[in-house]
């Protein structure tokens, strides 16, 4: 049986084609997190493409022009969303001149000049109001400065949009970059022969966009274990109250329906026992562990209290591959980070194989320093998730394939 793995594992990549004397069109994820005063806070989506950039520049590629997105603008322009915030961090970790382009339409003929590898970075792709429609017109645009088209954005993968989908329509040779490759690999090794037990830990704040996963998710793992914000809404479904506590009400229905579904199939799913509760996110003076059922009027719940910490670790230190995405509180405050920062040692602990993906997730993983004890760290939230429920990313789907594959 072909699954989606095997289905994305057989496209082919950077290293099946020749690059020399091309015009390449790199698709890249620098959608990097920026401070208030637009320094960039974590720049590992840039350092992930650079393998990539770097083959195209050592096999004389004649120009390599990268595209990405950043943040989420409406279709215009919006300073705060410009690449040029990338560009001097991209120049450093390259050792190489960037140069930056506003309008690609009208760079078209510095683009085809083949002279020294040039780089060039365009600016934020989203900008144009086509990247998001996935407009036939705008990905023929963007096809036009191109010989060949390179999708190495593997967070953005789960999206059809012109640069991460539209465009292979237009191109006639379309790979993936090593990044894609090294995802698909790490998720093969999980998902294609996993030792089970497999664990999926679920947290964090997007609930809306997380919790239609689950239900498809069920069918992969042995043991569903659920925290953050996204636990609150499950709380909610078993009667318990709440209060100021951040749970989205329209999918309470759906929470119920992924613990009767968990019930039919045999899969374990795990609860918060216990929270951490706060009278307040930003000034907390009332700082609380209550059981589940106990959030006390004026409170809202912030992070997993101890005994779940114990649950937790214990329900995980029994699989054999683990899989997390979303942390268990707000992690950014030291006061409500102990859950996070102490399931990631429990979970780095595990004589498993174990992932983690999403943002926050790798970000709170980084900060409490038990990134290196984990056996990889996805760039890709949305797009894993994806994954695990079955689905052929949009963003491999079009690729060239290797024949032995085709
Ligand atoms: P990821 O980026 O790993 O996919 P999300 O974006 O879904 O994760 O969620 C991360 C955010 O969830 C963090 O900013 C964190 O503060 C927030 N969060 C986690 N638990 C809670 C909670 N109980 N209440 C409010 N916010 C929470
Ligand atoms: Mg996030």
């Amino acid at each position: 049986m072909t699954t989606n793995i095997k289905y994305m594992s057989g496209v082919k990549s950077l290293k099946d084609i020749d690059v020399y004397g091309k015009r390449v069109l790199i698709r890249v994820d620098f959608n990097v997190p920026l401070d208030s005063h637009g320094n960039i806070s974590d720049d590992r989506r840039i350092k992930a493409a650079l393998p990539t950039i770097n083959y195209c520049i050592d096999h004389n590629a004649c120009s390599i022009t990268l595209v990405s997105h950043l943040g989420r603008p409406k279709g215009e322009y919006e300073e705060k969303y410009s690449l040029k915030h990338i560009q001097k961090r991209l120049e450093r970790l390259l050792d190489k001149r960037v140069e930056f382009i506003d309008d690609f339409e009208s760079a078209k003929g510095e683009i085809a000049t083949c002279s020294k590898e040039r780089v060039f970075l365009l600016e934020n792709i989203r900008f144009h109001e086509g990247e998001k429609k996935n407009d036939k017109e705008f990905s023929k645009k963007l096809a036009s400065i191109c010989d060949v088209y390179v999708n190495d954005a593997f967070g953005t993968s789960h999206r059809e949009d012109s640069s991460t989908f539209g465009i292979t329509e237009f191109v006639d040779t379309k790979v993936a970059g090593f990044l894609m490759m090294k995802e698909i690999e790490a998720f093969s090794k999980a998902l294609e022969e996993p030792v089970r037990p497999i664990a999926l830990v679920v947290g964090g704040a997007k609930i809306s966009s997380k919790i239609t996963l689950l239900e498809s998710v069920l069918q992969k793992v042995d043991k569903l274990i659920i925290g953050g914000a996204m636990s609150n809404t499950f709380l909610k479904a078993l009667g318990y109250d709440m209060k100021d506590s951040l749970y989205e009400e329209d999918y309470v229905a759906t929470a119920l329906h992924v613990m009767t579904g968990a019930r039919e199939m045999g899969v374990k799913i795990y609860l918060p026992v216990d929270l951490v509760v706060t009278d307040s996110v930003e000034t907390p003076v009332d700082v609380k562990v209550v059981p589940a059922q106990d959030v006390l009027d004026g409170f809202k719940a912030v992070d997993i209290g101890p005994a779940t910490v114990k649950l937790f670790s214990e329900a995980v230190e029994m699989s054999n591959t683990i899989i997390w995405n979303g942390p268990m509180g707000i992690y950014e405050q030291d006061k409500f980070s102990k859950g996070t920062f102490k399931l990631a040692t429990a979970i780095a602990d595990c004589y498993a194989y174990t992932i983690v993906g999403g943002g926050d997730t790798a970000d709170a993983v980084e900060r409490c320093g038990e990134a290196s004890n984990f056996s990889f760290i996805s760039t890709g939230g949305g797009a894993s998730l994806e994954l695990l429920e079955g689905k052929i990313l949009p963003g491999f789907k079009n690729l060239d394939r290797r024949e032995e594959s085709i």
